[in-house]
């Protein structure tokens, strides 16, 4: 009898371990659940809760194999993938999903950053990974022979709830496997995306119809993307631009806070240069020509610099960023990707290139991705230059595990590490841009990819749904040139859309600068130089590429949220 007692005492703290750590790595189930039933979805309702009943059943046959060999794989496996969910719920308080794991796969060179960024998170994640490998690794009770048998028989079971998942995924929608059991769900949503992104063929792109009409407006285009840099931090109070801004304005037409393509860095860069319109989104997205293909048929000579490319991440020579194809890159003449320098020097080292290839007697377009804000933003700048204070310490080792955990570190220390980096990266950087380039016959496009979000517990940008926070997709955008006459051009266009332009205005914008006819400008939307419309801006914040949904999902931004985000209350006039 001593021997039975013994038995169900190990069989039932196994099962209430697991049964505790399949609740603490699953918050969103409550939250699914009441949706299902306040919403009275019955039939959905139903096929959730047999998927959950399922697998949780899998679960306890995975953990009472007898074989440590069985017990050793799953357990690797689901552990792993409860990890990486609960981790990116630690990070940014949201589910992981589908096209979630499409932007991590994407940005994968970045993961050096976001794991010393999201330290708290990624140890967090570390802790779950262990425990759940020890609650299903961790030898069961000894079963008769005949139980044992019968168990072993399925030891393989755990790949049929992964693979229901992931047609769910392929069949009904990306969001099918919500408020699912995160011992399964991640691995389906990688193997669905796999699957879909094989079975994607890209389609061709269109070449360039014509050439330009005109001459272009001037010698040299620089297309300048800025990452991370919200709009109301361009201001060092009401009315007053950072000094960078604020020593050249009369080179500077300012269309305040403009609405970005989309918040999340990829999709951005994406429909800057792919020619990207808001009505026709995914099929321009993998259609027009790009910009690379209408720079060079105006008779430029096209580069692009990538100072994005920083030592801390393992990036190859050739590993293209934000969705760029060899395709695409065999119309860059010029292909720069920063590398081997310290973190605060990669933007001087851009303007470094960029000044260089001005220097040139053909007509040059370079489109330039700075390192602005990037995260973690303490990486950002010199020591020296950390202005405001207090800032989160570099999260590295073990005292920055233990800083990462204390809780005196507020909200404020994050907002200005950011102030730090914009006050180095973009107002000191802007002052020597200014002063070191010739811009006579230059005409400088500025914006920034996305902007930022800051709360206790948020991701700063790439949220997902209708309902993404403005700031994310709230950019600064401005003209520049030390050419009079184009000047006075942008000022009054900057006058008639201040406050109200967007990213796919920029494609047509170029195209005007390029010299190519109105029809072709029209095509891509209105030009920055256009009336504008009474329609809200919106920024995507879903699948651009129809890879995992041809749905696109746009978050609209009414005047209000913009003027929220801006310190300035008309153009800039010197
Ligand atoms: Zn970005």
């Amino acid at each position: 009898m001593k021997i039975n007692s013994n038995l169900l005492v190990n069989f039932g703290l196994k099962a209430l371990a697991l049964v505790a750590f399949v609740y603490f790595t699953n918050q969103n189930f409550s939250q699914r659940l009441s949706y299902l039933i306040s919403d009275q979805k019955y039939s959905i309702l139903i096929v959730f809760t047999v998927l959950w009943v399922f697998s949780i059943l899998v679960l306890f046959t995975v953990s009472f194999q007898q074989k440590a060999i069985y017990r050793i794989f799953w357990g690797a496996i689901i552990a792993l993938t409860t990890a990486i969910s609960y981790g990116f719920y630690a990070a940014g308080g949201s589910e992981l999903e589908v096209l979630d794991v499409f932007e991590l796969w994407q940005a994968r060179h970045e993961a050096g950053r976001a794991v010393s960024y999201f330290m708290d998170a990624t140890i967090k994640a570390g802790v779950v990974a262990l425990i759940g490998f020890a609650v299903i690794a961790y030898p069961p009770p000894k079963l008769s022979n005949k139980t044992a048998k019968y168990l072993g028989y399925t030891a393989w079971l755990p790949v049929l709830p992964i693979l229901i998942f992931c047609s769910l995924i392929y069949i009904k929608s990306d969001r099918a496997v919500a408020g699912l059991p995160k011992q399964f769900s991640p691995i389906s949503m990688v193997m669905a995306i796999g699957y879909k992104s094989l079975m994607h063929t890209p389609q061709e792109r269109d070449t360039v119809k014509s050439a330009p009409v005109k001459p272009p407006k001037a010698k040299h285009l620089v297309y300048l993307i800025d990452e991370s840099v919200s709009p109301n931090y361009i201001y060092s109070r009401q009315d007053q631009y950072l000094k960078g801004f604020d020593d050249n304005l009369n080179k500077i037409a300012d269309f305040g806070v403009a609405v970005s393509g989309s918040n999340c860095s990829a999709r951005s860069n994406a429909i800057l240069r792919l020619g990207a319109t808001r009505d026709n989104l995914i099929q321009t997205v993998r259609t027009s020509p790009s910009i690379w293909q209408y720079a060079k048929k105006a008779g430029f000579k096209t580069v692009y610099i990538d100072a994005q490319a920083s030592g801390i991440m393992a990036t190859k020579p050739n590993d293209y960023q934000n969705y760029m194809t060899a395709t695409e890159a065999q119309y860059i003449d010029k292909f720069y990707k920063v590398k081997d320098v310290e973190s605060p020097q990669l933007d001087y080292k851009l303007l470094e290139l960029i000044k260089k290839e001005l220097l040139s007697d053909v007509p040059t377009f370079i489109y330039a991705n700075k390192n602005g804000a990037h995260f973690p933003y303490a990486e950002n700048y010199p020591e020296s230059e950390a202005i405001y204070q207090p800032v989160v310490p570099n999260q590295n080792g073990l005292s920055g595990l233990m800083d990462s955990n204390s809780k005196s570190i507020g909200m404020q220390s994050v907002i200005n590490a950011y102030k730090n980096s914009i006050h180095w990266t973009v107002d000191k950087f802007f002052q020597q841009f200014f002063d070191e380039l010739d811009l006579d016959d230059t005409v400088v496009v500025y914006t920034s990819d996305h902007g930022q979000y800051f709360k206790e517990g948020s991701t700063t940008h790439c949220s997902s749904g209708e309902g993404a926070p403005a700031a994310e997709g709230l950019v600064p955008l401005m003209l520049m040139s030390s050419n009079d006459g184009l000047i006075a051009k942008f000022n009054e266009a900057a006058t008639l859309n201040f406050n109200k332009s967007d990213h796919f205005s920029l494609f047509p914008t170029l195209l005007n600068l390029l010299g190519y006819s109105e029809d072709m400008q029209k095509s891509y939307g209105s030009t920055l130089f256009d009336e504008p419309n009474d329609r809200n801006a919106a920024f995507n914040t879903g699948d651009i590429l129809g890879i995992i949904s041809i749905n696109t999902i746009w978050r609209e931004v009414t005047q209000e949220e913009r003027l929220e985000n801006s310190l300035v209350t008309s153009p800039a006039k010197d």
